[in-house]
């Protein structure tokens, strides 16, 4: 099977090459020509599977090109000895209907810790393929999370070296900490005095700058993308939605072809987008709810048909999902409309021009059929993560709290009691004084302090790798414009032989 752009669906290109190439040469992204189907038979043998072997059935079916061993060998390396009792995505059940996916018991203690464990063994398996024998530089804008999964998933992985950019102001403290102290010979970590569009949008220049793309190339480099348009992050993202459907399939909590929807807090729209790869390859999702912060981009958009990015910015208490261009929405767009790359390219061009763009009425009818949007504000997010914590003794992180609060209104609004599953993607302990002030209604900028008291309230302890944070020395501690992103990147690649 192959991979073709957003932006010209005749460019096809083979599995590793795509994951080598991170985007497409004239900026669009790659998607599966064709989405694999799992039979009713299949999705009943993955019932009794461990998460590593489901891993392995559902990689060789969009890995073609790798041999069997090879995809093991990924998933062995990435799932085994990296997260909590070798369980990548353990369920919660929460009350009757509701099951809470957690995503975030691996060594950064986020979702992307799912991905980008296992996307540098791809990486460094698809460079053997290649014949070119490059190494690849991996190019990072971060919303936060993204920055220290990648860093930590790529630390002196041979082959590979990391740059990371996130902007030094829309970060928690822990998740700054948590870059600025990573160890490794191969990584640079660069703080930019502006948001994260800013930094992404500067990023994704210079992928497609023919000058430094050369330079690299004569130095035996190429880049490559740890952010979510890599198909590396998608592909291991939709394993959680299936192994999720057969865990509650084993457990007897759902019936043979029960339908379920599933609540996702959005930000740069690729965790959905899995979830929506998962709904193709024929698990029986109903709906897809889309949860935003108060950045309602996504809300509005699936609301009106009309994606607008000219309005205010707001930093939440949800920052990874503080985002005004979802990227990955370009590849929903690109399969509702049929793979019309014309009209990607139009919607994307008049996105960077005018900041906007309208989607027509057959295709706002295929988006209000498969998806449910809302958003909440930071208040609302806090009395969730209260109200959970008093009903049912859980901590929940702020994003989670966002995915269930709009969960919650979607029930409420169409009668709707489908079993739900909420992808939950964050631990509390890495929000812990946003927490603690919801639970307790006093804060402090403390964020050691505020874990502590979280500790004292509940069963749930401090993971050991936030804990390990406190004593850590910071490496990486200076302040940047997005203007001085292309030097950096050239001095980072500049003394490298
Ligand atoms: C990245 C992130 C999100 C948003 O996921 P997308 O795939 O960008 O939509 C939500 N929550 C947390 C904790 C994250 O790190």
């Amino acid at each position: 099977m192959n991979y073709q752009s957003t932006k010209n669906r005749n460019c096809m290109v083979k599995p590793s090459e795509t994951i080598l190439r991170g985007i497409s040469e004239e900026g669009g992204l790659f998607v599966p020509e064709s989405v694999p189907f799992l039979e009713q038979s299949e999705i009943k043998n993955l019932c009794s599977m461990e998460y590593c072997q489901k891993a392995n059935y559902i990689l060789q079916k969009f890995l073609t090109d790798f041999s069997e061993e090879e995809i093991s060998n990924c998933t062995q390396k990435a799932y085994i000895g990296h997260f909590e009792k070798d369980i990548p995505a353990p369920i919660t059940k929460m009350g009757n209907n509701t099951y809470i996916l957690e995503l975030w018991h691996g060594p950064t203690c986020a979702f992307k810790d799912m991905a980008l464990q296992i996307l540098p063994h791809f990486l460094v398996t698809a460079e053997k393929k290649s014949d070119k024998k490059q190494k690849a530089v991996i190019l990072t804008a971060t919303s936060g999370d993204t920055g220290k999964a990648a860093l930590d998933g790529f630390c002196d992985v041979d082959g590979t070296k990391i740059i990371v950019f996130y902007p030094e102001n829309g970060v928690s403290k822990i998740q700054k900490l948590q870059m600025q102290t990573q160890e490794g010979d191969n990584i640079s970590v660069f703080g930019i005095r502006g948001n994260f569009d800013d930094t992404q949008t500067a990023v994704k220049r210079i992928f497609t700058n023919e000058a430094i793309r050369k330079q690299l190339a004569e130095k035996g480099l190429h880049f490559s993308s740890a952010n979510s348009i890599n198909v590396g992050r998608l592909l291991p993202q939709i394993i959680y939605y299936i192994s999720a459907y057969t865990d509650l399939l084993a457990n007897g909590e759902i019936e043979e072809k029960e339908g379920i929807n599933i609540s996702v807090p959005t930000g740069n729209f690729g965790n959905i987008l899995a979830a929506y790869y998962a709904r193709k390859m024929g698990i029986p999702i109903k709906k897809l709810i889309c949860a935003s912060n108060a950045n309602r981009v996504l809300t509005d958009f699936f609301e009106s048909g009309i994606y607008d990015r000219n309005r205010e910015f707001y930093m939440t208490e949800s920052p990874s999902m503080d985002i005004l261009i979802s990227s990955n929405l370009e590849r929903l767009l690109f399969d509702l409309s049929d793979k019309d790359d014309a009209l990607i390219q139009k919607w994307m061009a008049s996105l960077q021009k005018e900041g906007k763009y309208q989607v027509p009425s057959n295709i706002k009818e295929k988006m209000d059929a498969l998806f449910y949007a809302g958003y909440c504000t930071d208040e609302e997010t806090e009395e969730m993560i209260h109200y959970l914590f008093e009903k049912y003794s859980y901590l929940c992180d702020p994003h989670t709290a966002v995915a269930i609060k709009v969960y919650d209104d979607y029930r409420k609004n169409t009668g709707d009691t489908a079993k739900t599953i909420i992808a939950s993607t964050a631990s509390p302990y890495k929000f812990p004084s946003t927490v603690l002030k919801a639970i307790k209604g006093f804060s402090t900028d403390d964020e050691f302090a505020a874990a502590k008291k979280l500790e004292q309230c509940s069963n749930l302890k401090m993971p050991q790798s936030l804990r390990d944070l406190m004593k850590k020395e910071v490496r990486f501690s200076g302040s940047f414009s997005k203007e001085e992103i292309e030097n950096l990147v050239k001095d980072c690649i500049g003394g490298e032989n």
